[in-house]
């Protein structure tokens, strides 16, 4: 099997079950730089929409993906940094319906909601999942620290939109982050937006992976309830996620192959490593520290890696 620069996975999702990814966009080029990131910091800061990698390039991963067989059940367009960026997403979205059946989901920061090109692309996919952290412009700000040039009620409206002609499953993604969104009056107010959104689902998450500002803290497991029956949605929990899957023989590039995409936590990681005939995990462990770009952050009470290098 082959190692790819743009084609990952599967990777295991509550949501989307065993999700192959597709990266059109480099490392951590974003419009936001979320205090909640589970990927670090914004490097490039970025509104513009372009081809950043030749269309054919990830369709030709794709189809080599295609060709070993390999079992997964979504396609997702995400990865490292926020995909409407991506300027071919419309033809990027065609073409992988050309090439399989199952359905195409994209993940979005809705930070582009407000234009109607962005808008047109996301009616080719399945799936939409978009992030709606605020109802308010202060809160969207102080949590996503947005590129200069956004409007927080002009990507409501279109986020507004989209829902309305919107014939796929549109499934909303709630990041619940303590004294950020989660007192009464914040959830009250995000649940006005959703009632006019009317999404299929609504996801509840929490930042469970270290974030890029490590003072950023989950609320308590009551609160996140709360919000979860206040908004009729489902309330995720990502320390549970397992089977992860990578083309590398070697386990430890295939965990360094991983850990750039999806931090691993260490309870993930030795299951891994378990699954691949790994005998003395710690020593893994030990080794795998010691790796250029590796940073190691415990949160929560659990040591997670994340790889940095590039
Ligand atoms: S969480 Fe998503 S939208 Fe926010 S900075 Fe990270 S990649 Fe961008």
């Amino acid at each position: 099997m082959k190692e790819r620069e743009h084609v990952y996975g599967p990777i295991p999702s509550r949501r989307l079950g065993r999700s192959l990814g597709v990266s059109p966009i480099p490392g951590k080029t974003c419009n936001y730089a979320c205090n909640y990131c589970m990927l670090g910091a914004t490097n490039r800061m970025s509104g513009d929409r372009k081809e950043w990698f030749p269309l054919d390039d990830l369709l030709a991963e794709v189809d080599s993906f295609l060709e070993e067989g390999v079992g997964y059940d979504t396609i997702t367009v995400c990865g490292e940094g926020e995909p409407t960026l991506y300027s071919r997403l419309d033809e990027l979205i065609d073409g992988l319906h050309a090439r399989q059946d199952k359905p195409v989901a994209v993940i979005t920061n809705s930070g582009n909601m407000d234009r109607p090109e962005v808008r047109q692309a996301l009616m080719k996919a399945d799936i939409v999942l978009p992030s709606l952290e605020a109802a308010d412009e202060p809160t969207w700000r102080a949590i996503h620290r947005p590129s200069p040039h956004i409007s927080f009620p002009a990507i409501i409206e279109g986020l507004k939109a989209f829902a309305k002609d919107y014939q796929g499953q549109l499934w909303l993604e709630v990041m619940l982050l303590k004294d950020f969104n989660d007192s009464p009056d914040q959830l009250s107010a995000i649940k006005t937006l959703v009632d006019a959104i009317r999404p299929d689902r609504v996801y509840i998450n929490t930042p469970v992976r270290p974030p890029a500002d490590p003072t950023v803290k989950a609320p308590d497991h009551k609160t996140v309830q709360r919000a979860a029956d206040l908004l009729g949605g489902t309330a995720l929990d990502y320390l549970t996620d397992q089977d992860f899957d990578s083309a590398e023989e070697d386990p430890l590039q295939a965990v360094l192959t991983i850990c750039k995409r999806h931090p691993m936590n260490r309870f993930e990681l030795v299951h891994f490593l378990e699954e691949r005939g790994v005998k003395d995990t710690e020593a893994f462990i030990r080794t795998l520290k010691a790796e250029d770009g590796l940073d190691t952050v415990t949160y929560c009470g659990i040591e997670s890696y994340r790889n940095t290098r590039s």
